[in-house]
């Protein structure tokens, strides 16, 4: 603000005791409320970006729901997006995403090879990269 500027405060008087105006915040807030209709045109990004939003949420509820799906754990909010270490190269960052969606050879062999699916020894529960790095005492 300039040195000689002037500021002027003006107290100006709310709608409380206004009979019209008091009418009118009644209806406002009578208003948002209610659904609107009408067949004004609908700007296209206004429209995307509500459908984007509903589709989303559709797409979280869904993933939300499912049973055993084993990438839940690993993302459980869709819009969050893995974050990458950027002093890995190309071929580390495949090695961290495998072990991320437990996709190894190790655990997933047996469906190239059409044999059973691996179990632990110890623990008899079907072999998987958080089995081993995390959940198994034979393993740690
Ligand atoms: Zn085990």
């Amino acid at each position: 603000m300039a040195p000689r500027t002037k500021v002027v405060l003006v107290w100006i008087p709310s709608h409380v005791g206004i009979p019209g105006n008091e009418k009118v915040d009644e209806l406002a807030k009578l208003a948002l409320n209610k659904e609107v209709h009408d067949d004004k045109p609908v700007i296209w990004s206004d429209l995307k970006l509500k459908a984007n939003t509903h589709l989303e949420q559709l797409w979280q509820t869904d993933w939300d729901t499912e049973v055993d799906n084993k990438l839940h754990d690993i993302r459980p909010n869709l819009k969050e997006r893995p974050v990458y270490d950027e002093r890995l190269n190309r071929k580390q960052e495949t090695v961290v995403s495998r072990l991320r969606i437990d996709h190894s050879l190790i655990t997933h062999e047996y469906l190239l090879k059409g044999e059973q699916q691996p179990y632990c020894t110890a623990c008899e529960c079907p072999f998987a990269v958080k089995h081993i790095l995390v959940e198994c005492a034979d393993f740690c």
